[in-house]
């Protein structure tokens, strides 16, 4: 019998009340494992209301106290690890190792947030004028939402949750109806941290969620991961409303391979960046940029045997190297962009569409193999769109000028590597492009917790990154105060703007 999901609101399971509901599938065998609810506006008002009230008592947890539930929330999270993973692994359909890889980059940002009362230490200056001193403080928001991706459903959660919660607000998560069960078992795992009932809640649901948390007033905050079409609605409804928001976008990244680079690295490197976690992940490497025909011939010519021996299969097998895609919409989706890339004119060097997947019971998996196309042109569709599968473009440059042009020139700039043992050109490739998160020999360069995450262009509508300084900044607001204390001198009434005399 399909088991039926629920919502997670004010410490506990809820059944969904709205009737309608999404079927999460299980992408190595095909069949659907669960029906997610999807909540009604009305189930939405009353999570917020939950988090409302719950906001007061939080917020007046000492930093040191909320610390230490933080770190209960850790350990459970390490004890834990392995089944969050394997759950990760059924509903997203990524290998289990990388789910773990997953587990572990959110556990960081936990770590991170254990610091709150260091992070949220603020400024003092004494005597600003005689006898005048000023410090300020970063006081939370209140109720912040969190609206997450399929691709990451643990992780993208937590560089978000943990510094809201750090910083004294109360948390809403919408995560991604397609893999809806690892924001579950979170939920249970603060709750035996002994996080007070409300601060943290799961609702899910589809748009008519989202546009309860984006327009209710006493949401006072939105973060978004997602694809930039949707992170655009969501930037500028949220702002509308007089939110504060940061919506994460969509990425093509871009990996400048130089002539004089280590290749064998390069293409180790390129193999996990493009076609780990079957590309689904917004560092993916996307376009390889050799620079010119040599090091482009030398590189496709390591490539070709490394894909066509990469191991597909179910995430839960310790072999396998590349799991099913998400859904049957998204493997048509990722098998559609390499037919275009065919009539577009690019040269199909290996297709995974003649993957076969014969292991008896994953037959009707959502399983592409690996996919490689050679002389793309940056007019192409399958170069301009974010195609988010095992799909590598090799775009080549005669020069550095003309690879860097064109990766500036693209619509997106979430991250981006360049492979080269020249410190010459890697310092100056670090500081002309236009990408928030860089890679030197490093292909996927994805920030730990203590820096903060995001991209430039249309990967980011907002003014913060996630997690890290910037993350703090975005859960709280500054508040600066100015204080006196009188003496015995009388100084008289002032009636022009204060200065310093
Ligand atoms: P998506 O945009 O379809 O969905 C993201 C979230 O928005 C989900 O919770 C979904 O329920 C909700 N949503 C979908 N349609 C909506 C609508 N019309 N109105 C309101 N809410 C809506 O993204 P996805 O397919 O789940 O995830 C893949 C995308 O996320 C890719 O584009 C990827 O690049 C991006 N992503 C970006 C980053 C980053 O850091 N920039 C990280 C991970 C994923």
């Amino acid at each position: 019998m399909t088991q039926t999901l629920q919502h997670y609101i004010n410490g506990q399971r809820v059944e969904g009340a709205s009737g309608r509901y999404s079927d999460v599938f299980d992408p190595a065998t095909g069949a659907v494992s669960a029906r997610v609810p999807l909540a009604s506006a009305a189930e939405v008002e009353k999570t917020i209301a939950a988090a409302q009230a719950a906001f007061p008592g939080w917020a007046a947890t000492t930093p040191l106290r909320r610390s230490r539930i933080m770190n209960k929330f850790r350990d459970l999270l390490d004890d834990n690890a392995d089944e969050l993973a394997a759950l990760i692994s059924k509903e997203h359909g990524k290998v289990h190792d990388d789910a773990m890889g997953e587990v572990t980059r959110g556990i960081e940002v936990v770590e991170f947030a254990m610091g709150a009362p260091h992070l949220l230490k603020g400024e003092v200056t004494e005597n600003i004028g005689t006898n005048i001193d000023s410090h300020s403080l970063r006081q939370p928001l209140g109720v912040v939402a969190g609206i997450t991706p399929f691709n990451f459903p643990a992780m993208v959660p937590m560089w978000m949750f943990p510094v809201a919660l750090a910083c004294g607000n109360t948390f809403i998560l919408k995560p991604s109806e397609r893999d809806p069960s690892p924001p579950l078992m979170l939920a249970e795992l603060w709750k035996q941290a002994g996080l007070p009932d409300g601060a943290f809640n799961v609702i899910n649901g589809d748009k008519e969620a989202v546009d309860v948390l984006l327009t209710n007033p006493d949401v006072k905050a939105v973060s978004f991961v997602g694809s930039t079409p949707i992170a655009q609605y969501i930037y500028a409804t949220g702002a509308a409303h007089g939110k504060r928001v940061q919506a994460l976008g969509g990425a093509k990244n871009h990996m400048l391979i130089m002539p004089d680079a280590d290749l064998d690295k390069a293409v180790d490197a390129l193999m996990g960046a493009a076609y780990g976690s079957a590309g689904e992940r917004c560092m993916a490497i996307s376009v390889a940029v050799p620079v010119g025909d040599e090091t482009a011939d030398a590189l496709i010519e390591r490539l070709v045997p490394r894909i066509k021996a990469l191991k597909v299969g179910p995430g839960s097998d310790k072999s396998s190297e590349m799991g099913p895609l998400v859904t049957r919409d998204h493997w048509n989706k990722v098998k559609g962009y390499v037919d275009i890339g065919v009539e577009e004119g690019a040269t199909l060097v290996v297709d995974g569409r003649e993957f076969k997947m014969t292991q008896p019971g994953y037959e009707n998996g959502f399983f592409l193999g690996g996919s490689l196309f050679d002389h793309v042109t940056p007019k192409m569709r399958i170069y301009q769109e974010e195609i988010f599968g095992p799909v590598l473009c090799v775009v080549r440059a005669q020069n550095y000028k003309e690879a860097m042009d064109m990766i500036n020139g693209h619509e997106y700039g979430n991250g981006v590597a360049i492979f080269t043992r020249d410190g010459d050109s890697a310092h100056t490739f670090a500081g002309d492009v236009e990408a928030g998160m860089v890679g030197i020999n490093v292909p996927i360069p994805v920030p730990m917790a203590f820096h903060s995450f995001g991209g430039w262009k249309h990967s980011l509508f907002g003014d913060h990154h996630m997690h890290g300084p910037e993350g703090v900044r975005f859960y709280t607001r500054l508040k600066t105060i100015t204080t006196r204390w009188f003496t015995s001198i009388r100084a008289g009434a002032d009636f022009v703007m204060p200065t310093m005399k």
